[in-house]
């Protein structure tokens, strides 16, 4: 069974670069004939806002973008990945740390190391065996215990628009955080768990998050779970050349009329390379007769589910 997902952080409304994600996963999942599901990633409770997860899918449904399956919060969902924290810890791939952000910076300076800006600083793996008497603060991955029991330390995978794809987590990386210091669940964790819990075959998601899939590689196989399909899609950049996002103030979509949202539409899709289409009424048959020639288009991009 084919399956796709958008799993939107609701720090915000849905801006145009969310939007092509939204699409680009809806397409997919359509053309392969496979279903589609929302899912909010709202594990950083203090960075999420009120509202903003309503709003995102009332933003959605204006889009005809509608979820398959009952719309899942990570917020709701903490007892199972402790459950697989523990089951990490029982396997002896994930440990206590007691490092500061600044000690591990310190500790990369100390090691003749650069510490390269917006990047965060390779683990030098302090804590990996012990704690040496100071306070638990995060729980970490054992990548490197973890890459001497797979063939290669090397993550290999093929995304399905940039094609094959190589990452030495041990080095690039280094242990990444699994529950962060003040008690939230990293990124990397929720998703992987959320991914096999929603039996998820298909992730369609921004380039910007490309970095992020060898890290889920490894989680995935070490606890077990199949990969899915990865394709990351073009992003959609700011008057400035970066990336449009929630934090340097995308402005929130226009879907205040008909036209507001065909208008949306079409620009997600001309990001996506598809053809810009003639939508007359703009009514809800027009948006879903466009959004079916995009499928079409889609399917003949991405021919085969599978890289
Ligand atoms: N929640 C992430 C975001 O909004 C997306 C994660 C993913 O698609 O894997 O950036």
């Amino acid at each position: 069974m084919i399956r796709g997902r958008f799993a939107p952080s609701p720090t915000g409304e849905l801006h145009a670069g969310s939007l092509v994600a939204a699409l680009a996963s809806w397409l997919d999942a359509r053309s392969l004939q496979g279903e589609w599901w929302v899912r909010m990633e709202d594990v950083d409770g203090p960075r999420c806002i009120d509202g903003a997860a309503a709003k995102i899918l009332q933003q959605l449904s204006l889009c005809r973008l509608h979820s398959d399956g009952e719309v899942l919060y990570q917020s709701h969902r903490n007892d199972i990945y402790q459950q697989v924290l523990n089951q990490l810890i029982a396997k002896g791939l994930a440990y206590p740390c007691a490092c500061t952000r600044k000690e591990i910076e310190e500790q990369q300076v100390s090691l003749g190391l650069s510490l390269e800006r917006h990047k965060s600083a390779v683990y030098p793996g302090t804590c990996r065996n012990g704690l040496d008497g100071k306070p638990a603060r995060a729980w970490r991955f054992n990548v490197t215990q973890w890459s001497t029991l797979r063939e290669s330390p090397d993550v290999h995978w093929i995304d399905r628009r940039l094609g094959p794809q190589v990452q030495n987590v041990q080095e690039e990386v280094g242990d990444f955080v699994l529950k962060r210091a003040d008690g939230l669940w990293a990124y990397q964790m929720a998703v992987v768990v959320d991914d096999a819990a929603q039996n998820i075959s298909h992730v369609v998601r921004g380039e910007d998050l490309t970095d992020n899939t060898a890290r889920q590689y490894l989680l995935q196989e070490a606890l077990g779970f199949e990969h899915p399909h990865y394709l990351h899609t073009p992003l959609v950049l700011g008057f400035n050349g970066e990336k449009l996002s929630k934090q340097n103030d995308a402005k929130a979509l226009d879907l205040s009329s008909p036209r507001a949202v065909c208008l949306a539409m079409q620009s997600a899709a001309s990001t996506l390379g598809l053809s810009t289409l003639k939508l007359h009424s703009c009514d809800s048959a027009d948006l879903d007769e466009a959004l079916s020639t995009w499928t079409q288009e889609w399917a003949q991009r991405h021919k085969r589910a599978s890289p």
